[in-house]
């Protein structure tokens, strides 16, 4: 198992996230949670089942894609306004995603690219 430290400068220097119990790079990217200047990902190992999560500066995060969104999940996005808006997904278009922000109001579509799932730090 690598420490923090170690997991850390490996990273850095393959510029490939990799399991810290077995070393393996087969993993599945769960949630990921944009905050001010970081961004949380989680990760599951392939291999060994070993669930993590990584904090980067912004510019690591990847740019979200449509398999990434599911209906009734909580987005974030940027409005035309630069409002940040939080909404939650009911529908799932070709290029776009249907969210509901506030009931008053319609639908947004919004493009995949430009969504980032919510979940709690
Ligand atoms: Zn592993």
């Amino acid at each position: 198992m690598l420490d923090s430290e170690q997991w850390r400068s490996r990273v850095v220097a393959d510029g490939q996230t990799l399991c810290p119990a077995c070393q393996s790079m087969n993993l599945t990217m769960g949630a990921c949670g944009i905050g001010s200047m970081t961004v949380h990902q989680e990760y599951v190992c392939e291999d060994c089942q070993y669930e993590f999560a990584a904090l980067f500066g912004l510019t690591g995060c990847p740019r979200a894609q449509r398999a990434d969104f599911l209906v009734g999940d909580t987005v974030a996005f940027t409005d035309q306004h630069l409002h940040e808006r939080i909404g939650t997904i009911v529908g799932i278009n070709q290029k776009t995603a249907s969210v509901q922000c506030n009931p008053d109001e319609g639908h947004w579509g919004v493009s995949f690219a430009l969504l980032r799932k919510v979940v709690d730090l």
